[in-house]
């Protein structure tokens, strides 16, 4: 003969309404998290775009620098200076010509 299986320990009813206070309160955190999340996914996709744009720009901004300093390189190399005549070989001014004290001016650290 077996012996009868012992009761179950049953919850009472302070104990389920603390579980279901925790399962809200849980539920609660989960659905503002869900929230954080989506508004942080959103930023970022917003900040991929504003840093895309000003990769561009910077991109724009360097090849556009290049093509000027290449510029003033090919006009500096025209403007020599003729030393018997001490004019310049390129517009005959004596020199330094006036290209040439111009590009002398405005010459920065960083293209010399
Ligand atoms: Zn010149």
């Amino acid at each position: 003969m077996t012996q009868p299986e012992p009761a179950q320990p049953r919850h009472t009813a302070d104990e389920l309404r603390a579980a279901e206070t925790a399962r809200d309160a849980w539920a609660a955190e989960a659905a503002t998290q869900t929230l954080r999340a989506e508004t942080a996914e959103a930023e970022l996709a917003e900040n991929t775009g504003v840093l895309q744009a000003l990769r561009r720009q910077r991109d724009t901004a360097e090849a556009e620098r290049d093509a000027a300093r290449n510029a003033l390189a090919e006009i500096r190399a025209l403007h020599t200076h003729g030393r018997i005549t001490n004019t310049c070989n390129d517009c005959g001014e004596f020199w330094p010509c006036s290209t040439t004290q111009a590009l002398d001016r405005h010459q920065t650290q960083e293209t010399t």
